[in-house]
């Protein structure tokens, strides 16, 4: 009889043919769970019915290496080592890479993203709703250059619309939704350039609850629809110069508004058809701040419960908006902490929709410079300092790994940012010092960095697309940003097949 080692050198010779069942590592679980995922992906079979609904999640910068480390620390969280776990976006069927620049930008930003995938051209950086004829500012051009933004698109099908963001609604992600403004700085009025005649982002979002192409808002964002005379819940001043509080004009339409946790809670979903939750002065808190406020799975919650009830179906942008912010105050533990917030709220849409009417797609607009450092041992906390790994086990050793300089260093850092080991008071040279893992994984610590920057930038690279529902087998491969709202229009208006 052969050993399994004689049967695996004999593999090498082309006249043995393996029998499946003589595989030495044929009970072996990473050979069965793969044996398991082939027959579940032989099994799977693409929907071709209509969409009747569909969600759009995006965790704002949430590149690849975000989504990855969240992963990790939601496992870990989890008493899991974390490497093995899995989002709830990753048990998607269907998947792709999707490439983010903007016409004008290798590195893009937030609106000229989000304008692709909500109108389905690629634009210029810092425009929202209008396609790249138009010079960013240039309050003329905005009439000609506008294009129809998914908010529309699908209310004029008779679908419900529903936008929710942890960061202002007027910010460039959800306003990219459903805003034509020459530039995502026009939040309100006194952002104009004089002589700009095209309404704010603020006045946009009202008039698109008052025309019917909203129904539903939730996010921060005060400031840019009260007067000066007005004070946030913040207690800070709105700021408005053109005397109108947009809050009280949406109430006067019969919007029902909620601006903390409780008026949230006294929302009827089966009552409240048009709402309205603005919880902040400007953004929404990190989840690890949140007090007072609801979260991003409360707000997606309620607001799949109101738009069901719609015969059209509905369509839902949510936006993890802080992710982003986190990433560029260099600060990981709260890009991870709103990280695991969206994955939780993408988890309720899946629990809460079938996949047999409802197109869900979860992908970023673009990513950050976050970065992984050397070899590091299995359950290495992500956020905290690289552990060695056991070459006698699974778990890392518990030892630290230092670099050449003799230093321990964090597994995770970016390549720029505040957290810059090059100081101005050091004349722009610098040198590491020496982290405690208390230090490393404290949720105010910001990761070191190289290069000097006040705010973390962007990076260019591809983000993930992860997809369920009628069409989501329509991604697949390489494809850019803006295919994502001709998926989406295809999967709503495709006829049963
Ligand atoms: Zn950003």
């Amino acid at each position: 009889m052969k050993t399994p080692l004689v049967a695996l050198l004999l593999a090498c010779s082309a006249s043995y043919a393996w029998a499946e069942t003589d595989f030495p590592q044929k009970n072996n679980r990473w050979f069965e769970a793969a044996e398991a995922e082939i027959e579940s992906k032989l099994a799977q079979q693409p929907i071709t019915k209509p969409a009747k609904n569909i969600i759009l999640m995006i965790a704002d910068g949430n590149g690849i290496s975000t989504n990855y480390a969240t992963r990790i620390f939601q496992g870990q969280q989890n008493g899991l080592l974390g490497e093995e776990n899995v989002l709830p976006q990753e048990t998607f069927p269907h998947s792709a890479l999707v490439k983010t620049y903007n016409v004008n930008a290798q590195t893009p930003d937030s609106a000229g993203t989000g304008t692709a995938f909500h109108s389905g051209v690629k634009t210029k950086a810092g425009v929202l709703g209008v396609d790249e004829t138009l010079n960013v500012g240039d309050c003329s051009a905005v009439e000609s250059a506008s294009i129809a933004s998914i908010a529309e698109v699908m209310a004029a099908e008779g679908k419900a619309v529903g936008i929710i963001s942890t960061a202002s609604l007027t910010d460039a992600t959800p306003a990219s939704a459903y805003a034509h403004v020459a530039s995502r700085r026009f939040e309100d009025d006194s952002d104009l350039p004089e002589g700009c005649d095209v309404p704010d982002i603020a006045a946009q979002l009202i008039e698109q609850i008052k025309n019917g192409t909203i129904d539903v808002a939730f996010g921060g964002g005060q400031r840019h629809m009260l007067p000066e005379s007005r004070k946030t819940i913040e207690g800070t001043a709105g700021n408005r110069k053109d005397g109108r509080n947009l809050i009280e004009e949406a109430k006067a339409l019969g919007v029902s508004y909620a601006w903390n946790e409780a008026s949230f809670n006294n929302l009827d979903p089966s009552a409240d058809k048009l709402v309205l939750g603005v919880f902040a002065a400007g953004h929404m808190q990190y989840e690890y701040d949140r007090k007072d406020q609801p979260s991003l799975a409360d707000m997606v919650k309620w607001t799949i419960e109101a738009l069901q009830d719609n015969e059209n179906g509905y369509y839902l942008t949510v936006e993890g908006g802080r992710v982003d912010h986190a990433n560029h105050a260099g600060n990981l533990y709260r890009a991870l902490t709103d990280g695991v917030a969206f994955a939780e709220a993408v988890a309720v849409a899946k629990e809460m929709t079938s996949d047999q009417d409802t197109l869900i797609i979860v992908t970023a607009d673009h990513a950050h410079t976050l970065s992984f450092n050397g070899y590091c041992g299995r359950g290495t906390p992500i956020n905290g300092l690289c552990m060695a790994i056991d070459n006698n086990g699974v778990k890392h050793t518990n030892k630290m790994h230092l670099m050449l300089d003799g230093k321990p260093y964090s597994v995770a850092s970016y390549l720029n940012g505040p957290g810059s080991i090059l100081t101005e008071e050091n004349n722009w040279f610098g040198t590491r010092s020496v982290l405690s893992q208390e230090e490393a994984t404290d949720p105010d610590f910001k990761q070191q960095s190289l290069l000097p920057t006040p705010s973390e930038t962007h990076s260019g690279e591809d983000v993930a697309v992860y997809a369920r529902g009628p069409w989501a087998h329509l991604f697949d491969g390489t494809v850019e940003q803006n295919y994502i709202f001709n998926v989406m229009n295809h999967a709503a208006s495709a006829k049963e097949r």
